[in-house]
């Protein structure tokens, strides 16, 4: 369906991005792999991506947090692939702690990484997206970007700010043949959960089974973890024709959370 389509998938190591990469390389659609991680792995990746689909792929170490960077990641996609038709901002962060022993550094890490990149990324892109009139931008928020959870101020800021983001960029595009719109997915079972999972067992002593459990239970609720692969296959529909006048949205996959 995306045959000869060229994408950026941010932070596409690990993941949902993973996941979204694999998705779309799988429709046909060219990659440019970005994220942190051994270097050998993340080349086996884009070369085994490559063969595995028959389609042409690179990876960019641009860092989120470097604004240079993102820009010369979308120079970098045009060059080699002809054109940039697919951009998926995914790339994030999480920390945790009440506002007051917030540190200012994972404040402004997040805000960068989360809010900042999708930003610049946008900015270089939609340029060369209108010129040639097609362009698909996905930024992957999350519930966070619609609802708020305690201990997670830069995370909730960043999320309901990509959302504005993703609003003012869609109705700005509005007459042209790019769309831009928002995927937030509830609880993924990733090492981003993961690592939060693993802090709530150590902190109320529980075993990890246990506090997956409680996580489920608190926030989701048909209790159980929502697929990367059920986000990735959104990014693709998105992408597609039947999805051309689909703008300025923000779609949730997550077992109900934002229903209560
Ligand atoms: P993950 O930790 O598995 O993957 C994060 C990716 O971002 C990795 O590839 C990592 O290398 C990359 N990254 C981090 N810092 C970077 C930087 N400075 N420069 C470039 N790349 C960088 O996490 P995930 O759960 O797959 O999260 C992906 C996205 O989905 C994030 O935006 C996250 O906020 C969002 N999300 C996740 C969940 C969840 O439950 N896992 C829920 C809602 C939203």
């Amino acid at each position: 369906m995306l045959k000869g389509k060229n994408a950026i998938v941010t932070g596409s190591t690990s993941g949902i991005g993973l996941s979204i990469a694999g998705a779309l390389a799988a429709q046909g659609c060219n990659i440019l792999f970005n994220g942190l991680g051994n270097r050998a792995e993340i080349d086996k990746l884009v070369s085994d991506t490559a063969k595995q689909f028959g389609i042409r792929t690179s990876y960019s170490a641009a860092d989120m947090t470097k604004p240079a960077q993102i820009r010369n990641m979308v120079k970098e996609a045009e060059h080699s692939f002809g054109s940039l038709d697919i951009l998926v901002n995914n790339a994030g962060i999480q920390f945790t702690a009440s506002i007051e022993d917030f540190p200012d550094e994972k404040w402004d890490s997040i805000i960068a990484i989360n809010l900042s990149a999708a930003f610049h990324a946008i900015k270089a892109a939609v340029p060369g997206m209108k010129a040639r009139g097609f362009g698909r931008i996905i930024n992957i928020a999350s519930v966070h970007g619609l609802v708020a959870s305690a201990e997670k101020v830069a995370y909730v800021s960043a999320k309901h700010g990509l959302i504005g983001m993703t609003k003012t960029v869609a109705l700005e595009s509005a007459s042209t043949a790019v769309t831009c719109n928002a995927i937030c997915p509830g609880w993924v079972h990733t090492p981003l959960v993961q690592k939060q999972i693993e802090a709530k067992a150590e902190a109320n002593r529980i075993s990890v089974e246990q506090a997956t459990r409680n996580l489920l239970v608190e926030k989701e609720p048909s209790q159980r973890f929502t697929d990367a692969k059920d986000i990735a296959a959104m990014v693709t529909f998105l992408c597609g024709d039947h999805a051309s006048n689909i703008t300025g949205a923000a779609f949730v996959l997550d077992g109900g959370w934002t229903a209560q």
